[in-house]
Parts: structure tokens; sequence; C-alpha cells
């Protein structure tokens, strides 16, 4: 079965994108439980390498101890560790959770700082971190673009960039900021639903059977030829 024939410029399939998307996630409920800027900005941290899902079941357990940065520095970096192991990578994010509490009391008054900069100062917080918390936190628009992201931007020929940063600076200029805290969700979500190895079909997906890459064809392909010889 051949892939897409003809494929249009990557500003037209940004466009189609959009329209997919927007149909099929209207609504883009934040998936990270949290009560203000500072419970977000540690959900976020801990989802590093970790499901949502998970750090919805282990969030409570520690807001319910301590949800401000004053509370979580009276909690000895132990006991964090021994709350959020269940996220993995649990001596570094127990570390970086107390000694970010820390600074945000001495230099930012107990507040999370609303900037890019002073986010990305912060241990355990980069680039992707702060984006997050500065467009679902405060509404900035931001593009958080996580290996996901730029995967998914490569299959739908939005971007040959070969890292994160340069998909970043693609995605950003395709489309227009007003879209983006949306968009990124909406990618979010369409990659969760439809982007597992268990479903993963360019022919019968639909963004890819449009607009796929034609490498994902060649592979598709070369399975189904395979599993015809057996
Ligand atoms: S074909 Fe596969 S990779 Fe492409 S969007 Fe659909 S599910 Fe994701």
């Amino acid at each position: 079965m051949p892939g897409p024939k003809k494929y249009p410029s990557n500003k037209t399939i940004a466009k189609e994108v959009v329209k997919t998307l927007e149909s099929l996630y209207p609504e883009t409920p934040i998936p990270l439980q949290h009560e203000d800027a500072y419970t977000l900005l540690i959900a976020v941290l801990l989802s590093a390498q970790c499901t949502d899902e998970r750090v919805n079941k282990v969030t409570p357990l520690l807001f319910a101890k301590a949800n401000n940065p004053t509370d979580m520095i009276k909690l000895d970096v132990k006991e964090i560790e021994s709350i959020i192991r269940p996220c993995g990578l649990s001596p570094r994010k127990s570390q970086a959770i107390s000694e970010l509490s820390k600074i945000l009391l001495e230099k930012h008054n107990g507040q999370v700082p609303e900037s890019f900069e002073a986010l990305e100062e912060l241990p355990g917080v980069g680039h992707k971190t702060a984006s997050v918390v500065m467009s679902q936190a405060f509404g900035h628009p931001a593009f958080p673009v996580d290996t996901h992201i730029h995967r998914l931007a490569w299959r739908w020929q939005l971007s040959e960039a070969k890292n994160v940063e340069q998909t970043e600076r693609d995605l950003k200029s395709l489309f227009s900021k007003k879209l983006w805290n949306k968009l990124h969700l909406q990618i979010i979500f369409f990659g969760r639903e439809y982007c597992s190895a268990r479903q993963h079909n360019p022919y019968s997906c639909p963004i890819c059977s449009r607009y796929g890459h034609p490498e994902l064809f060649e592979q598709e392909d070369a399975k189904s030829s395979k599993k015809n010889k057996k």
C-alpha cells in the first residue's frame, strides 16, 4: 500500500494538524493534579521518566505532609525520598525538591518565580519543566518539547531537527503563539492515544495517514512483508 502521494508544505500540515487535534481534543485539562504553582512545579519535576498517572498517585501523599516550601524543608530528604520512590530517580528528585524549596524561601519569598531564567536556576528544573510551569501555572506562551513531541514533529514532517531544542524552535515558528499552550497538551493526548506500539499504524492513523513521513510507511511495509513471509 503506498503512503500519501504528495505532501503539502509544513505550514499547510501545521494548519491541518491544528484542525485535527482541535476536533479530537477540544478540551485540554492539565494532566498533573496540583493546587498552585508550587505543587505543579513539584509534580512536573516528579514526572521526569515517570507517567502522569503514577505522579498523580504519589503527589497527594507528599502534599498531605507538605504542599508549600516552608513545610517541605521541615521534611527529612529521606522521608521525601520514601514517599516519591514509585516515581523513580527518587534520591535525585527528593534532593532537588528539598533544595529548590529552600531557594524559593531564601530568594523568592516562598513563591515560584514567574520567569524562565529564575525557574531554570532551580535544582532539578530544566527548560522543559520551566516551560510547563510558565505555560500551565502562569499562562505564558511556551512550547515544552520532550522526546515524544520531538519524535511526533518528525513523523508529521513538521521538523527535521535532530534535537529537542531545534524542534522547539521549528514548532514555535510554525504555530501561532496563542496556540502553543493548548497544542502542547493536545499533542501529548494524541501521542498517548494513538502512538502506543500496539495501535501505531500510519495507514489508519488520523494524522500520519495524510502527512506521515515517508519513512514511516517504508517501515510499516517492511514489517508487513516480513509477516507475510512467515
Ligand atoms: S502513525 Fe503512529 S506515529 Fe504516526 S501519529 Fe499515528 S500512531 Fe503516531
